[in-house]
């Protein structure tokens, strides 16, 4: 007889190790069923084999959250750096400051603005748009036509691989838009990167829970399905009931990473570019995330251009359409009457997630499920 256990969880990813991590403190047995060769989904890191340089394999993850529980159970699985996110942005051979700033306002406008000024000044370029129908609307809106036609529309264009027209205005509202200097990416209380990583994160949490890697829950339902007591899918949703109600649209991105034989490529751990006739979205250079390690002998660095691509086979991000928007919530009905399953995190619930969001929504989950 193959063992059973209270809860098997398909995906290894922030959602299916906070889960697991919990239900075994509780005294419950758990199953982690992994597709990849490796635990913790896109939020897998690993150190450099030549330069010990940290690489989120995966793409740039930056923790923040301003809520005080999911900042103190994270920490229970790690020490965090003092790194605050910032982003510059290529266009047309320049550099400017992203999000869109007083500095990036008046560098582009060649301008000596105050911030007083900026709304004023940005108002004749913003046109008339009350609300929003999407990203496009929602941008010109923020920032008016020029700035969204230097920053976002070709950035936009590349990484989704559609019109701004047709994409959900929310996509846009992530990022902020400031009429000082402040240049960070994120407000949040708390910021920072693993010292050491994610990875470590994730076997910390999934110690003690049995996980089996390259097993790819699709190969046989049925019997992950009868060894659990309950289900907790993180997956794609759609796949899940078989693509029934159709394919949800989902975006990827792929990396070429390269060792480059120079102390410092471009002075930052992210530089976005945004004119579209270059392939890439952006460049990663992952020793900027720990400042605290950076060392004058490191051998080289690590730099990964970022490109989108459309690949249902490797989802990354919910795009969101309106039709999307149709067919999940389909899917939703459908997961609603699947008693005895819990469908969460970005894939299954068809969310733009950050981290903390999804450790929220798992820890969320748990105290649902115990209070049952
Ligand atoms: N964005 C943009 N230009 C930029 C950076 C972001 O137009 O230089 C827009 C773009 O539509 C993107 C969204 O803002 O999809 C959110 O960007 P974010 O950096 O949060 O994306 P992520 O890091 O999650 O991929």
């Amino acid at each position: 007889m193959k063992k059973q256990y209270d809860f098997v969880v398909v995906g290894s990813g922030l959602y299916g190790a906070v889960f697991a991590q919990q239900m075994k403190e509780a005294g419950q047995s758990v199953l982690v069923l992994e597709s990849r060769k490796h635990i913790g989904g896109n939020c897998y890191s690993e150190d450099h084999e030549d330069t010990g340089i940290n690489v989120h394999r995966y793409g740039t993850h930056i923790f923040h959250t301003n809520d005080q529980r999911t900042w103190d159970y994270i920490n229970r699985f790690t020490e965090f750096n003092h790194y605050r996110h910032g982003v510059l942005t290529t266009y047309q051979k320049r550099v400017y400051t992203m999000p869109i700033n007083l500095g990036t306002i008046n560098s582009f406008y060649n301008t000596s603005l105050v911030p007083s000024e900026v709304d004023a000044f940005l108002s004749s370029k913003k046109g008339t748009i009350q609300r929003p129908k999407n990203l496009e609307e929602q941008a010109i809106k923020l920032v008016g036509e020029d700035l969204y036609r230097a920053f976002i529309r070709g950035y936009t264009l590349k990484q989704w691989q559609r019109d701004p027209k047709e994409l959900p205005a929310s996509i846009i509202t992530r990022l902020p838009v400031r009429n000082s200097y402040d240049a960070s990416y994120f407000s949040d209380r708390y910021q920072g990167i693993p010292l050491h990583g994610y990875t470590p994160i994730f076997e910390r949490m999934l110690d003690g829970v049995d996980i089996e890697l390259g097993v790819d829950f699709f190969d046989d339902v049925e019997h992950w399905r009868s060894r659990a007591g309950h289900l907790v899918y993180t997956g794609p949703i759609d796949r899940y009931f078989k693509f029934q109600h159709g394919k949800l649209n989902w975006r990827s991105v792929r990396f070429e990473t390269e060792l480059l034989d120079e102390a410092d490529f471009q002075g930052t751990s992210v530089m976005n570019y945004a004119d579209e006739d270059i392939p890439y979205t952006r460049i990663h250079e992952p020793q900027h995330l720990h400042p605290e390690r950076r060392q004058s002998t490191q051998p080289g660095t690590v730099v990964m251009r970022e490109y989108s691509y459309n690949n249902e086979k490797a989802p990354y991000y919910p795009v969101n359409s309106p039709e999307d928007k149709e067919r999940f919530a389909l899917y939703q009905a459908l997961a609603r009457k699947d008693e005895g399953v819990t469908f969460g995190g970005r894939l299954a619930e068809y969310k733009y997630y950050d981290m903390h969001q999804v450790i929220a929504s798992a820890l969320a989950r748990v105290r649902a499920l115990n209070r049952q």
